[in-house]
């Protein structure tokens, strides 16, 4: 059959890559050309099996990294901490690794059958239902372009991410993000001096309402990214502003007030939401990805959730054969309590992502140290990477 993917992102390209054997695959991306920029994502749990599935885990883990771990850090450039990542590798079975968000999109791409019509620039505005041939549910679902073009195929399935356009129309009521109370600024700077200093350990520092990271990311690049508590009534996109950027972050930590001088004009900003949908599909147009379950960056699953929805929307699909409405309720079914298990971590751990005071702050740094012991860590760990 035609399938239309809206969204060349991780959970479209990954579609795109399982659907080709056996359907005419088109992806529409907004986007001109792969996002560049990006932050350093952890690899882990159901989308490491999943990749492994697939066969193409080589061309994710060939672009990836394992850090020794964290390093926590206070304004006057104190070390106030270490958390170690071999627990986390050893309770994973080695299956586990960070990777830039944009080197899990170029690896997605160098598999990517060349079947697949991948069209860059194309930004889908509205979707709906192909007219109705005699009686039943439509059978073929109709895309409107923004340059006015209209696409009809057998399957629509928006990959567009946490800020869907389509997820309002499958599930009336729940098109806008769940915000977690949370803002996160990130980006690349090439910096071979810092990123010869930071080494193989994160440095997240050790603050109260903001918090700032900065890591090594290959070919002398260094990665900073910033998360500050915001409203959580909020919900527009903010706009991002190097001076305000500046100002805020400002003295958390020297290594991170050098990585602030190197602000970029145009960086990644956006609230940290989840996205949620008590349906996944409407006759022949279904959501998946962040489209469909954003866990938000607090689970720090959305890239593995992305890349096993995807295989798993695949195989119900295939197993159904003709019936594709049958295959997407499959998919649901099997799906839905993985990614409601990762969301509801998410929103356990939100009060603990920027400790909201000082009280909390001390709670966290004695926590910390509780975990650093070998068979906490090793508990921990577990918990962690259970997929
Ligand atoms: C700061 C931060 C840190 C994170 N850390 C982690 C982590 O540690 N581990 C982890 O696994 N995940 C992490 N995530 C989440 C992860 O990046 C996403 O959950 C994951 O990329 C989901 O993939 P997706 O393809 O569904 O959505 P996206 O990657 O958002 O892709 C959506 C694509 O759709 C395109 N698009 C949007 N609208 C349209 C339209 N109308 N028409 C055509 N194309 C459109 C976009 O340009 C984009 O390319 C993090 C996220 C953030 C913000």
């Amino acid at each position: 059959m035609d399938v239309i993917l809206i969204g060349g992102g991780i959970a479209g390209l990954a579609l795109a890559h399982q659907l080709a054997p056996d359907h005419r695959v088109t992806v529409l991306e907004a986007s001109p050309g792969p996002r560049g920029g990006g932050y350093m994502i952890d690899f882990f749990g159901p989308g490491y099996l999943a990749a492994e599935r697939m066969g193409i885990i080589d061309a994710l883990r060939s672009r990836g990294h394992v850090f020794e771990g964290v390093r926590y850090g206070t304004p006057d450039g104190a070390e106030s901490g270490r958390i170690d990542v071999g627990p986390l590798v050893a309770a994973s079975g080695g299956r586990y690794f960070s990777i830039l968000r944009p080197e899990v999109e170029l690896g997605l791409l160098a598999v990517l059958p060349d079947t697949v019509d991948l069209r860059y620039g194309a930004r889908a505005v509205a979707v709906r239902d192909a007219d109705l041939v005699g009686a039943g549910s439509p059978r073929r679902a109709v895309v409107e372009l923004a340059d006015g073009a209209t696409l009809e195929s057998d399957l629509v399935v928006a990959c567009d991410g946490v800020r869907s356009v389509v997820r309002g129309q499958v599930a009336p009521g729940h098109g806008g993000i769940v915000p977690m109370g949370y803002r996160v600024a990130s980006y690349l700077y090439q910096d071979p001096q810092l990123a010869e200093e930071l080494g193989e350990r994160m440095l997240m520092t050790d603050t109260v309402r903001r918090v700032g990271w900065v890591y090594s990311a290959g070919g002398g690049r260094v990665g900073a990214m910033f998360a500050e508590r915001t409203d959580a009534a909020l919900t527009e996109r903010p706009v991002p502003d190097r001076s305000r950027l500046q100002r805020e972050f400002a003295g958390l930590h020297p290594q991170v007030d050098r990585a602030l001088a190197h602000a970029p004009e145009s960086f990644y900003d956006d609230l940290v939401a989840q996205a949620v949908a008590p349906c996944w599909s409407r006759g022949r147009i279904a959501l998946a990805g962040d489209a469909a379950h954003a866990p938000s960056l607090l689970a720090g699953q959305g890239t593995s959730l992305a890349i096993a929805g995807a295989e798993a929307l695949a195989r119900s699909l295939r197993a159904a054969g003709p019936h594709v409405e049958v295959g997407l309720t499959e998919y649901e079914r099997r799906w839905r309590p993985t990614v409601e298990a990762v969301q509801r971590a998410g929103r356990r751990s939100a009060s603990f992502f920027a400790p909201a005071n000082r009280a909390q702050l001390r709670f966290q740094q004695i926590a910390r140290r509780a975990v650093t012991l070998p068979g906490a860590a090793r508990l921990a760990a577990r918990r962690f990477v259970a997929p």
